[in-house]
């Protein structure tokens, strides 16, 4: 995909600016693209395959080349192997930047695996001032949220990126996808990367901004609205108790804006909600507005010492509940649970499995996960628990009677390359700041 030229003033550099488009991390690059948009001029162009990014990055006549790379942590290595070939097939051309939560966790990694830059935090207002430093040929330390490398390979931060309120840019413009409500998290459990890259407290998109988005899309034809938010029911609150006033005027709004055929999924892929958020009111109140026959809920232990030790903010007894509640309203439970987290005994994973089972009956679905050390959280370093044949044999048995989903294999296998690539790069080594 390309984009025209507009008329560039006199002074200014003509900037590509080539994508990785992985559809792994769709929603994040679409908002990133949505708050460049039309602020700063630039040439547009995504490449799907390594081929086809080096393609673009060779075939751009602009003066600079910026090319965006997003990726989760698990994937870290395969896209440095990609990086190499994009740039042994584009000439060496182009500035590569990798942004995310991989990249805001562990800079220094990024750079030594052969990227120039890495982006730290949320990208909206780096990517903006990035592009506009390469267009004033301005140095891009002055750009924030950025870690450069400096002569000896060291990444050095810039000023960090602000956090600003989720209207300040849009989820994404002209295109369709899951509007973000809500970004941060106020929950702190340790084994999670959102807070830590999003903030601790709640940032919610307005109901006008978010009828913007459904109007736009309604425009084009979509009829199906989707949410992105760490947990749904916190909508319009800011501490642990949902505001269902706030969410009814969410879902209100939304269908207001959807032809009669619209359909309004909450609770749902790709968000989910907590156990204890649950209620047969809060039920109610999405069984008038939503097209969605199961919810997503977190349980992630049966074991109240793990999760206590995780840092959920919930014990079990709102997991059951939780799952009752909404059977009994209607909805097929998926509920996560993670296998392997630190200090995870044999007779926690006993009491996990027992309470995955006991679900199953209610007539849940297990969404079953292995602990991964992921950077950035406070559990980066810490050692996943050994999971024995017989816990394996037993989440095997789940899934062949179809209570049980998940990629809880390869997730295995991808804790293991984390925790090695940790213990390569110890926390807070070579952070320094530019001046
Ligand atoms: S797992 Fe969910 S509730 Fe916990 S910190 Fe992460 S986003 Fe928040």
């Amino acid at each position: 995909m390309s984009g025209a030229w507009a008329t560039l003033p006199d002074v200014a550099l003509a900037v590509s600016v080539v994508v990785r488009y992985r559809k792994a991390v769709t929603y994040g690059v679409h908002a990133l693209l949505a708050a460049l948009g039309a602020r700063v001029e630039h040439d547009l162009r995504l490449g799907t395959t390594p081929e086809e990014t080096a393609r673009h990055i060779r075939d751009s006549e602009a003066d600079r080349v910026l090319v965006l790379w997003s990726f989760y942590s698990p994937d870290a290595e395969a896209m440095a192997a990609e990086l190499a070939t994009v740039r042994s097939l584009s000439g060496g051309r182009g500035l590569h930047i990798a942004g995310g939560v991989h990249a805001t966790a562990e800079p220094q990694q990024v750079i030594d695996a052969g990227w120039d830059l890495a982006g730290i935090g949320e990208g909206e207002s780096t990517i903006i001032a990035l592009v506009r430093a390469l267009r004033e040929d301005r140095p891009l330390t002055s750009v924030p949220g950025l870690a450069v490398r400096d002569a000896d390979g060291v990444a050095l931060r810039t000023a960090p990126a602000p956090q600003l309120p989720l209207d300040a840019f849009p989820s994404f413009t002209g295109r369709n996808g899951p509007i973000e409500i809500t970004r941060g998290c106020r929950y702190t459990c340790r084994f999670c990367q959102t807070p830590f890259m999003f903030g601790g407290q709640f940032r919610h998109r307005s109901v006008a901004s978010v009828r913007e988005h459904v109007r736009e899309m309604a425009g084009r034809g979509m009829r199906d609205v989707r949410f992105i938010t760490p947990t749904s029911l916190s909508y319009g609150s800011s501490g642990p108790d949902p505001d269902l006033g706030a969410v009814e005027e969410l879902l209100a709004g939304v269908k207001e804006e959807l032809p009669p055929h619209g359909r309004v999924f909450f609770g749902s892929f790709p968000s989910e909600v907590r156990p204890e958020h649950v209620s047969p009111e809060a039920m109610r109140l999405l069984k008038r507005y939503v097209a969605n026959d199961n919810l997503i809920i977190g349980a992630q232990s049966g074991s109240d010492r793990v999760l206590a030790a995780s840092g959920r903010g919930h014990d079990t007894s709102p997991v059951r509940d939780a799952v009752r509640i909404a059977v009994e309203h209607g909805f097929r439970p998926n509920v996560d649970f993670i296998f392997g987290m630190p200090g995870e005994s044999e007779e926690d994973q006993v009491r996990s499995l027992t309470l995955a089972a006991d679900l199953a009956d209610l007539g849940a679905r297990i969404h079953t996960h292995t602990f991964m050390p992921l950077p950035g959280t406070p559990w980066r370093d810490a050692e996943p628990a050994f999971i024995p044949l017989a816990t394996m044999a037993e989440l095997d048995r789940l899934a062949q009677r179809g209570d049980a989903y998940g990629h809880w294999r390869k997730q295995a296998e991808h804790a293991v390359r984390l925790a090695e690539t940790a213990k390569a790069y110890p926390r807070r080594t070579r952070r320094r700041r530019t001046t």
